[in-house]
């Protein structure tokens, strides 16, 4: 039986994706750090197993009709875990942000800055005192009537919406239409309405045409459905919705952002001429604080509206005072630079995390364990500090912190260390130790060991003569104000500075034109993909000649198979109940769409019949099953396939499946598989390579292998220029810019460029002490 009072979370027997029946105990109210190399299972276990577990157990205990949805997107593969807290992700991987979400919305200081506007502000010689609802966009209180608080108005055209007129509605004129059986259904309800629906469009009266394409009306009728081929249905009544209507609807209520995204197509976007874009109505607008509109003070950075004036009354000064202290974090963790109406999807991963953390520290929940997915990314080490005191206060408020970091100080600040390894996929799986860090220097196979004990400083090395010169700028764009920077070409360039100080904004003018050389690439950690259609093999290439393959094996001769039917992209050996994607999409109340496994085919994605063909004993579905080391044996004597593959291995990812979905690899993940697609295409002069921070996700290990790789290109000629934190790769580049020497309006200018070792002794740059502790 459990004892309440022990004070472990102790998991027995964690089978999910590598974990190889995984036994480990882990002290509640601790900050404990998972360790391990890309791939070895980390996430797995703090994230798949833990997280997972307790979500599971919450659903069950809040909702009745979980279980049957719990049970369809699968509990974790795991024995038996007690004294296991109820659990607070703050990781970003797979969120959808919503077009209304904002660094106000995501911390809750909008609510606060309302609550003062709405309590304290000044309003105009008898006016009402507003309430606070009526200073927010989002809700019908406050938003601007004409816009409906988007601050955007989108308009359609008929040439937006009917592309190519010469198309009767039968043959798809109305390409905002949905497809499959909903957009049968308004052309049907059109035909039972008395429209010709076989005419070319153009050829339709006028009125009709505007009718169709923009009534506000909805009428029903009774629909006598034409038989389709093998389907009989009853006539039924249905409800007309104007094309407009249609794409209005979907572009601001969908769950769904593919359905979003096709929407959007057909819509242009201008700034709301009643509210200038400030998305609320009149009424609020005329209300202020120190003199600016709510408006204006959402668009001040943090740092800014910090400082703003306490106002006379008392109630002013207490409203003032909370939102300082609201604030106080999110500028501790370094994000000082953000204003309030910024959109989070133009946040990065580590940007949303951290707000997410800074939060956290006024949620007031106790007895919960947080678990977090590398919250260091995207943080200059000056920052580290206070990443480390924001997750100890978090713990002293009686919580636990379970973190998956590869960054060096902060396994050093924690209380216990999980490591996983030894090394990545089947590779990997096993817990090598689990305790406070001194003890993981005695415990040989761990690849963290090495890094987090050995402090020797990194060996000198002979500085790359450039090549040429790439003038970028006079850049004025975000808080560059006529930056002017000069990249060395031929040699490898690190970009530093602290989180908002421009590296990105700066980096993002290099283009093809600007850069004059042969190719620019820019190597980022977008995913591949985004449905499970996409996948390893698809991306690299590789599984063309797989198929090919398939198509020439005796067997599928014999049936007539060609190279298509061994697609699970198009139909004919693909799986219909999937079409191919191998799982069907479930979705979550209140929760981002999940992935469960295909009822008729379990994921193999292809119909019976194709999965009869083999190709030295294996059929397709068992080739994209098997991990990128496994058929590089398999693939030996193809050629084609075995240079893909040889450069993944190169890379480190040797542990992937060939066909894992794009949508379960992360950042790092896609970035190294975009990398390894240009490692195979073969130097065809010369070519720039971009990445931002592409250190993201991986363990030092990984970090060696990937600045082998990257050293390499700039040794056969090439340029790489990246965004970096890691002092390691900061320290082993050719050529260091330093923005700064702060975050937003504090930062935008160059505080020094050179080789590392004369970077580091410049003062005043914020990099430079981090830089000089590491070559030293
Ligand atoms: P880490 O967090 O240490 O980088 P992960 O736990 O993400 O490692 O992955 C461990 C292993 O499990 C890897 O081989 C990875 O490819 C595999 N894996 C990760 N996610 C999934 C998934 N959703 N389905 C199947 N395998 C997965
Ligand atoms: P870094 O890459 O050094 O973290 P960025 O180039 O992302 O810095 O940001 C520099 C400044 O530009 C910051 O003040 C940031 O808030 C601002 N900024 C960056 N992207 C956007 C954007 N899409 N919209 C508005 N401001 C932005
Ligand atoms: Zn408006
Ligand atoms: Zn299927």
């Amino acid at each position: 039986m459990h004892d309440p009072h022990d004070p472990y979370v102790r998991v027995r027997g964690a089978r999910e994706h590598n974990l190889r029946g995984v036994d480990v105990d882990i002290p509640r109210d601790v900050l404990a750090v998972f360790t391990g190399v890309s791939g070895s299972g980390k996430s797995s276990l703090a994230f798949g197993t833990v997280y997972a577990e307790a979500q599971r157990r919450y659903f069950e205990s809040v909702a009745p009709y979980a279980r049957r949805l719990i049970h369809q997107v699968g509990a974790p593969k795991v024995g038996e875990i007690t004294g296991l807290p109820p659990a607070v992700s703050l990781q970003q991987r797979r969120s959808a942000p919503t077009s209304r979400s904002s660094v106000g919305t995501v911390t809750n200081l909008s609510n606060s800055l309302r609550m003062l506007f709405s309590r304290a502000g000044d309003y105009p010689p008898g006016a009402e005192r507003l309430d606070s609802d009526a200073f927010s966009p989002n809700t019908a209180a406050g938003a601007c009537p004409e816009c409906h608080g988007l601050g955007q108005v989108h308009r359609t055209s008929e040439e937006l919406l009917v592309p190519d007129p010469s198309l009767s509605i039968r043959d798809g004129a109305i390409a905002a239409w949905p497809g499959a059986w909903q957009g049968k259904n308004l052309r049907d309800i059109l035909d039972a309405l008395g429209h010709d629906v076989d005419r070319p469009w153009r050829e339709l009266p006028a009125e009709q045409r505007e009718w169709i394409l923009f009534t506000d009306e909805q009428p029903v009728v009774t629909v006598h459905p034409v038989r389709d081929a093998d389907r009989i249905q009853r006539p039924y009544q249905g409800t007309y919705m104007s094309a407009r209507r249609y794409v209005m609807k979907t572009f601001s209520d969908s769950r769904s952002a593919t359905l979003r995204a096709k929407a959007e197509r057909f819509l242009t976007a201008a700034p709301c001429p009643a509210c200038g874009g400030s998305r609320l109505r009149p009424e609020a607008l005329a209300v202020t604080c120190a003199g600016r509109t709510i408006a204006e003070l959402a668009a001040l950075p943090l740092l800014e509206l910090a400082g703003l004036p306490h106002g006379a009354s008392e109630t002013a000064r207490v409203l003032t005072e909370d939102l300082r202290s609201r604030i106080a974090p999110v500028v501790e963790l370094g994000l000082g630079y953000l204003s309030l109406d910024r959109a989070t999807p133009t946040l990065s991963a580590g940007e949303l995390q951290r707000l997410r953390l800074a939060t956290q520290l006024r949620s007031g929940l106790f007895g919960v364990v947080y678990v977090l997915d590398e919250p260091s990314a995207g943080l200059h080490p000056a920052d580290t500090e206070a990443l480390l005191s924001v997750l100890e206060r978090l713990k002293a408020a009686g919580n636990s912190v379970f973190v998956v970091e590869h960054h060096l100080e902060v396994m050093r600040g924690a209380d216990w260390l999980v490591d996983v390894g030894p090394r990545a996929g089947e590779h990997g799986g096993q817990v090598l130790y689990s305790g406070p860090p001194e003890g993981l220097a005695s415990v040989r196979e761990s690849a963290t060991a090495r890094f987090l004990f050995d402090r020797s400083p990194v060996p000198e090395r002979e500085v790359r003569v450039p090549i040429g010169q790439l003038k970028i700028g006079p850049v004025t764009r975000h808080n560059l104000r006529g930056v002017t920077a000069e990249f060395p070409l031929g040699v490898f360039t690190a970009v530093t500075g602290v989180s908002g100080s421009g590296k990105s904004t700066l980096i993002g003018e290099i283009t093809e034109e600007s850069a004059g050389v042969g190719r620019l690439v820019c190597v980022d950690q977008k995913p591949i993909g985004r449905t499970p259609r996409s996948n390893l093999a698809t991306y690299t290439g590789l599984f063309d000649v797989v198929r090919k393959e398939f198509a020439a094996t005796g067997q599928a001769r014999e049936r007539g198979y060609g190279v298509g039917r061994f697609s699970f992209n198009v139909a004919g050996g693909r799986c219909e109940t999937c079409q191919g994607e191998g799982f069907v999409s479930v979705e979550l109340l209140f929760l981002p769409s999940t992935y469960a496994a295909c009822p008729d085919c379990g994921g193999a994605r292809y119909n019976p019949e194709t999965l009869e063909v083999t190709y030295r004993g294996r059929n397709i579905a068992q080739v994209l099953d098997l991990t990128v080391e496994a058929a590089a044996g398999f693939f030996a004597d193809t050629p084609a396939v075995a240079r893909s593959l040889g450069t993944l291995l190169d890379v480190g990812l040797g542990y992937l499946r060939l066909g894992q979905p794009a949508t379960e690899l992360s950042g790092g993940e896609a970035q190294r598989i975009k990398l390894a697609s240009e490692l195979q295409r073969g130097r065809r002069g010369h070519t720039l390579y971009l990445l931002d921070e592409p250190t993201t996700g991986l363990h030092p290990a990984d970090v060696e292998v990937l600045m082998r790789q990257l050293h390499g290109l700039v040794d056969a000629g090439h340029t790489v220029i990246v965004v970096e934190h890691d002092m390691s790769v900061v320290a082993g580049a050719d050529w260091v810019i330093d923005l700064g020497p702060g975050g937003g309006d504090a930062g935008g200018r160059i505080v020094a460029a050179g080789p590392p070792t004369e970077v580091a002794r410049v003062t005043g740059s914020a990099t430079a002490p981090y830089l000089a502790r590491t070559l030293h």
